[in-house]
């Protein structure tokens, strides 16, 4: 297991170097990552290469057992670059090029960038080939925007959509050009859209898509020269999961041997990390495999104003909450609080001052019982009999048309995906692509843009005996972003039983009454289907002279399975729950621990090996009954009947193998 810190030994007097190298490896570090910003340190004038001062710093890690991984430097260019080859800023959708000084503001299809960028990379590649103190790649630095809107990436769009369309006829019917009479006659006509919120929908969504495609492209012209010239190190990218907004992180992440994650779930208030739970669980599911942190909170974060400083254990939390969702390596960010810079707030482990005081300590201890947990985790991963799915066509669909007022996909899945953790149930996010088929229930949040083999997909999934839980405006657009000329949910009725003529939007409160399995007084907010029942039977109504005729909920059987269907926004979670509730019984789904409130239970298995996670997220001591018996792997104490869990404690339990059938 790699446990380690970003480091900037640039940012450093070299006789700095080997105190914090020891300090590193006393705290039983062994992984860093560098110079993901140091392009102009190595290329200080184009085409004069320096590594001396990397080479002197790999030296001293590696003499205390450090490896590093390298990043390629692409996310800053030296100012020389900007001021010779001004064409490489990327431009806004005002047509004006990005001022140099920040980061992130390169344009990723101009010859210019592309060219010097995989020379650096290459220059880097065959220089640090066969040192001994570098084990992998990171490439660039959380991609993600800005999108750039240059004359260049207009027309890498229009080859893109002849590609893609094959003809302009086709591009036309497509994007539905007849209305407002915006038929184009020649693929050069096409420009950008210089909005997402008022520009035809088709458009919005192709020029998005376009965004992903160019960045991929970018970032394959580095792992080419790395797999060529560095056949020996993996490459893996530092993704931001929901915080990729502009880029398809699926896509990205087919090019790279895993992905890694930066998460930073400690900011000014002291909330569940809900988000950070499903931040695992994407980052998982990109691969469909373990993955890395490559940042993680070490101190209070911000670029200008800074959050709270974690207390004691919360340092030690983030990383084992990541750890329970797939994670085996863990790299916090960053080594030391830079005293210059716009970071100079992004706190490290140690602060401006040096010293590895109360942060750095809990690190250490952190890294010492995932050292001690290694082997016990290996061939262990989530298996879980949930998966959510995140469709980024229907997250861009939402995000230029969001229906109603404040839609969001990742609320959306968040709901459902806050539901499962406070059951204490595992989930696999995954793309629409993915095989559902072994899946007990699926959650489809918000999947406006349902293609027909998609719907068909579905269909069967619940035909053979899948619980599918769908919700508003599921199914409403193709996959060019027009509207289904067919009644709602389209074809996805018969799974469902239900047909929905009419539905609005709102900002009024309808109270709702559940029934049956969905037992309940609730509020429905935001937005309301008139679902007409086919074969459902309705599990909710509304209670209001009109509404009352329509379910709020739906459940159906269909074949083997069943389809849900929840046609409003409820307020409060304790629909969801109920929901969520009733979903996991009828699918045969439960916790191994039922967590209470605050506490998260998450389970890796695999080489006959089942562990189970327990974390508090309160900073209350808590007692958590368990029926079965475990080892607990951290105490290496028996325990069985209830466990006590410090405030922000953490608990690794390996089930007895005598216990539950089939899974000893
Ligand atoms: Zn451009």
């Amino acid at each position: 297991m790699y446990i380690g810190v970003d480091y900037y030994p640039e940012h450093w007097p070299e006789e700095r170097w080997a105190y914090d190298a020891d300090r590193m490896r006393d705290a039983g570090f062994n992984v860093v990552r560098l110079a993901e910003f140091a392009w102009q340190r190595f290329e200080p004038v184009e085409g004069r290469f320096e590594f001396e001062w990397l080479d002197k710093a790999l030296a001293t890690l590696k003499s205390r057992g450090i490896s590093a991984i390298l990043g390629t430097p692409t996310a800053v260019a030296p100012v020389w670059l900007d001021r010779k080859y001004p064409e490489t800023a990327a431009e806004n959708n005002q047509g004006r090029r990005l001022t140099w000084g920040v980061r992130k503001a390169n344009c990723p299809t101009s010859p210019a960038y592309r060219l010097l960028s995989e020379r650096i990379t290459r220059a880097m590649a065959a220089h640090y080939a066969s040192n001994p103190a570098v084990i992998g790649w990171q490439t660039d630095n959380e991609f993600d925007g800005p999108i750039c809107y240059c004359h260049g990436c207009v027309v890498d769009f229009q080859d893109w959509l002849h590609k893609r369309h094959g003809s302009i006829e086709a591009l036309n019917a497509a994007w539905g050009t007849h209305f407002w009479g915006h038929a184009y006659s020649a693929f050069a006509e096409i420009g950008a859209p210089e909005n997402l919120d008022h520009y035809n929908p088709g458009l919005c969504l192709d020029w998005l898509r376009h965004h992903t495609w160019r960045t991929v492209r970018f970032q394959h012209e580095q792992v080419r020269v790395l797999r060529e010239l560095c056949p020996n190190h993996f490459v893996t990218h530092n993704f931001m999961a929901f915080g990729n907004r502009d880029v398809n992180g699926f896509e990205l992440a087919r090019d790279l041997d895993f992905a890694s994650v930066d998460v930073y779930p400690i900011w000014s208030d002291q909330s569940i990390p809900y988000e950070a739970a499903a931040a695992g669980d994407l980052t998982r599911g990109l691969k469909r495999k373990n993955y890395w942190v490559m940042e993680s909170t070490a101190g209070p974060c911000g670029w200008g104003a800074f959050g709270r400083d974690p207390f004691p254990g919360e340092i030690r939390k983030v990383a084992f909450q990541q750890v329970a969702h797939g994670s085996d390596n863990h790299v916090w960010f960053r080594w030391r609080a830079c005293t210059a810079g716009r970071e100079q707030y992004w706190h490290g482990l140690l602060g401006h001052d040096g010293k590895p005081l109360r942060r750095y300590a809990e690190a250490g201890a952190t890294a010492r019982d995932l050292h001690k947990l290694a082997s016990k985790l290996a061939g262990t991963t989530v298996r879980a009999d949930v998966a959510i799915v995140f469709d980024y066509d229907s997250r861009w669909a939402v995000r230029i048309q969001p229906g109603y007022d404040g839609n969001d996909v990742q609320q959306a899945l968040m709901r459902y995906h806050a539901a499962a953790f406070r059951a204490g149930v595992n989930v696999d996010i995954v793309s629409a692509q993915a095989d559902l088929s072994a899946y007990k229930a699926v959650f489809a949040p918000d999947l406006h843009v349902l293609p027909d083999a998609l719907a068909t997909r579905l269909c069967a999934y619940v035909e053979n005996g899948g619980v599918l839980v769908a919700d508003c405006r599921t199914g409403v657009k193709t996959e060019t972003n027009l509207c289904h000329d067919r009644t709602l949910p389209g074809l996805l009725s018969a799974a469902l039983g239900i047909e929905i003529e009419e539905y609005g939007a709102h900002s009024l409160e309808y109270p709702v009454i559940g029934k049956e399995r969905l037992p309940g007084s609730f509020t429905s907010i935001k937005y309301n289907d008139w679902i007409t029942p086919k074969t459902a039977a309705s599990l909710a109504t509304y209670d209001h002279w009109h509404l009352g005729a329509y379910p709020a909920v739906t459940r159906n059987t269909y074949g083997k399975g069943a389809g849900y269907y929840v046609g409003t926004v409820a307020n409060e979670d304790s629909f969801y729950d109920a929901l969520i509730a009733a979903v996991f019984a009828e699918a045969g789904v439960a916790a191994r621990i039922s967590p209470p409130p605050g506490v998260e239970v998450s389970v890796r298995e695999g080489d006959g090996k089942t562990i189970v996670f327990v974390l508090n997220h309160t900073d209350q001591p808590i007692e958590i009954p368990i029926a079965d018996s475990y080892g607990d792997l951290l105490s290496d104490a028996d325990v069985s009947g209830s466990i006590q869990l410090d405030r922000f404690g953490v608990a690794v339990l390996e089930e007895r193998p005598t216990k539950r059938d089939g899974r000893a």
